[in-house]
């Protein structure tokens, strides 16, 4: 059975084949979903393309999520090619890598103000774009990090903006509701991408995780995405404002030592 069968997707946030967001886009073609793509600068273009094309998918556009025209004219094309969607995919992060090292303390504030432009307020603005698309309701999902719970070093402003985007997220989900759209994040364990190489740490961090983590494996894009596609279909029906972590339950411990959980 196709969980996504005659659902169309609008995917922000693929960078290049290791990205979670394409973990996800190939979890929702699997599973029949109709996928659309957009990429954030002319550079990403040549890998995009190709890749969105071997899911059957050539609506591939560009947009800089910190420009309100560019958002404007990728839903305007999104509205006379593609008509509808059903689910927006917001995978879009970023923030100076000097300040994902050191003391969070020493934040700038043009530091503070990119991290927050690009990691929370785009996820709102896709989303109100995507609201005349979702005429029948949809599911709109974000990627967040434990970060935003919990401290982790180094993670600093990244980690303040996904506690902001799990707020936007839930209130988002309360506004939409009415109007049968559901809005959630996933929160996955660490995954070897272009931003998370940018963390200082997270090298040590990614290969310490199985040791650490209860199923004592990794979490792949794939993994990810198999999450996504149910999040995204009826089965999820009532399901919004929700944080699901896809961590091999990292997120439920509370010592961090491999040595305080003792295999049975
Ligand atoms: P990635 O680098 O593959 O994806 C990040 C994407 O954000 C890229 O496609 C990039 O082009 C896009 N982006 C950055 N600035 C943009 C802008 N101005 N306009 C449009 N797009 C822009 O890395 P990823 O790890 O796949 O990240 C996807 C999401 O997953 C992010 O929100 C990230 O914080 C989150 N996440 C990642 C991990 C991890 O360990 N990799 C863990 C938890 C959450």
């Amino acid at each position: 059975m196709n969980l996504l069968e005659g659902k169309r997707a609008l995917i922000f946030g693929v960078a290049n084949d290791h990205s979670i967001a394409w973990g996800i886009a190939k979890a929702m073609h699997e599973q029949g979903a109709e996928l659309a793509f957009s990429y954030a600068t002319e550079v990403l273009e040549r890998r995009v393309r190709p890749l969105a094309e071997s899911v059957g998918s050539s609506f591939v556009e560009q947009c800089n999520v910190t420009e309100d025209t560019e958002i404007e004219s990728v839903f305007k094309k999104a509205a006379d090619e593609l008509g509808s969607i059903d689910i927006l995919v917001h995978a879009v992060a970023f923030a100076g890598r000097e300040e994902l090292e050191g003391h969070f303390h020493n934040t700038t504030r043009e530091g503070f103000r990119v991290a927050m432009e690009v990691s929370v307020y785009s996820f709102l603005a896709l989303a109100r774009a995507s609201l005349p698309l979702m005429p029948e309701g949809g599911s709109m999902i974000t990627l967040t990090f434990y970060a935003s719970e919990k401290v982790f070093p180094n993670y600093n402003v990244m980690a303040v903006a996904k506690s902001a985007l799990e707020s936007t997220m839930r209130y988002l989900a309360a506004d939409f509701g009415p109007r049968g759209i559901r809005v959630n994040a996933i929160s996955p364990g660490p995954v070897r991408t272009l931003s998370a190489a940018g963390v200082s740490g997270f090298k040590r961090m990614y290969r310490e995780f199985p040791a650490v983590a209860p199923l004592r494996r990794h979490v792949s894009p794939e993994d990810i995405g198999h999450s996504a596609v149910w999040l995204a279909s009826d089965w999820a029906r009532n399901i919004t404002g929700q944080v699901l972590f896809v961590d091999s339950g990292y997120n439920i411990l509370g010592a961090f030592s491999p040595d305080a959980t003792s295999d049975p």
